[in-house]
């Protein structure tokens, strides 16, 4: 019987361990994916204090080292189904039934889609939806970016580096992302804001050659001639284990700044909880306060 089982090896899943290993109890960190979360995406971090400037990549790197240093062992393995409620915590993988005392969910989030015709179809053949993983591929090449919150700007100006024209497609004239990093944006020549579009459909042969896009205002519709089309419209909470299990909203774990969901010693950290800011150094902050609880409640 393990203390905790934490759910997502990302930054609230990788701080929870180190807090509670330190704490002395006994922990299982789970992931079906790759250790690091979304941050192995983000080419740099520039606002973890402390750290001035860090790629997303060796942030990961120093994390999990330390995670490492005190005996964590991540585990990659598909969860298919949890039993939250009770004292004794349960998940099935397709091997084993793990139990525990206590739970701290921290799964993150997806990549929301935009759900238009060639998407899916041109996936991997010029649709992408991670500019650090993919943005070598479209050195010298036009590309479009989709969006307006901090990825998507962040990513236009990471890809501008490289690309020959970098076209920032957004729904309306306002931007979501922070007003630094929009002025970066503004003031980089190469990077063309397309405002009051949506993408109608991708076009394409074999791989990407253009977009259809759609004037939100007037419905007009015109043809972009790009090679990459990056999508960056948001997140989904992964949070489809959990439903009907505890209290959710919008499909994020309803949990406060104490982390506590709604099914006692069972715990929310990082971006799967409801929360106002979405951050590398909320995420850890989380983890640190999730491990915390789930000690308080184990005494
Ligand atoms: P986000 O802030 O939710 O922004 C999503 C953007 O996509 C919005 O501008 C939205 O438009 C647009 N959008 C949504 N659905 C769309 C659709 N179907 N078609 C066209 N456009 C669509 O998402 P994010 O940029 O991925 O950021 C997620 C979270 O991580 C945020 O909390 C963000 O602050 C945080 N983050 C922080 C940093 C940083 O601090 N450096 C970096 C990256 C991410 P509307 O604005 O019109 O709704």
């Amino acid at each position: 019987m393990t203390d905790v089982i934490i759910l997502g090896a990302g930054t609230a899943g990788l701080s929870a361990a180190i807090y509670a290993v330190r704490a002395g109890l006994s922990v299982r960190l789970l992931e079906n994916g790759v250790c690091g979360g979304q941050i192995l995406n983000s080419p740099d971090v520039d606002n973890y204090p402390g750290i001035p400037s860090i790629s997303g990549f060796d942030f990961v790197q120093n994390l999990s080292g330390h995670a490492e240093s005190l005996g964590v062992k991540p585990e990659s393995v598909i969860v298919k189904s949890v039993e939250l409620a009770g004292t004794v915590k349960k998940v099935h993988t397709a091997n084993e039934t793990i139990e525990s005392r206590t739970m701290i969910l921290a799964t993150g989030a997806s990549h929301r889609k935009l759900g238009c015709p060639g998407e899916d179809t041109f996936q991997g053949r010029g649709v992408s939806y991670c500019a650090t993983c993919d943005g070598a591929f479209f050195r010298g090449k036009d590309v479009a970016i989709v969006g307006g919150g901090n990825t998507a700007l962040e990513d236009a100006l990471f890809l501008a580096n490289s690309c020959r024209t970098v076209y920032l497609i957004h729904r309306r004239e306002g931007f979501r992302a922070h007003q630094s990093v929009v002025d970066a944006v503004r003031a980089r020549e190469n990077i063309r804001l397309v405002l009051n579009a949506t993408v109608d459909e991708i076009l394409g042969d074999q791989f990407v050659t253009g977009v259809k896009l759609k004037n939100t205002q007037n419905g007009t519709i015109s043809q972009l001639e790009v090679s990459g089309v990056f999508v960056a419209v948001g997140l989904n909470p992964n949070t489809d284990l959990f439903e009907g299990q505890l209290d959710l909203d919008g499909g994020y774990i309803r949990a406060g700044e104490d982390c506590h969901t709604s099914v006692e010693g069972v715990f929310a950290a990082g971006d799967v909880r409801t929360k106002p800011l979405r951050q590398l150094v909320t995420a850890a902050a989380d983890g640190a306060v999730a491990a915390v609880e789930a000690g308080k409640y184990l005494a």
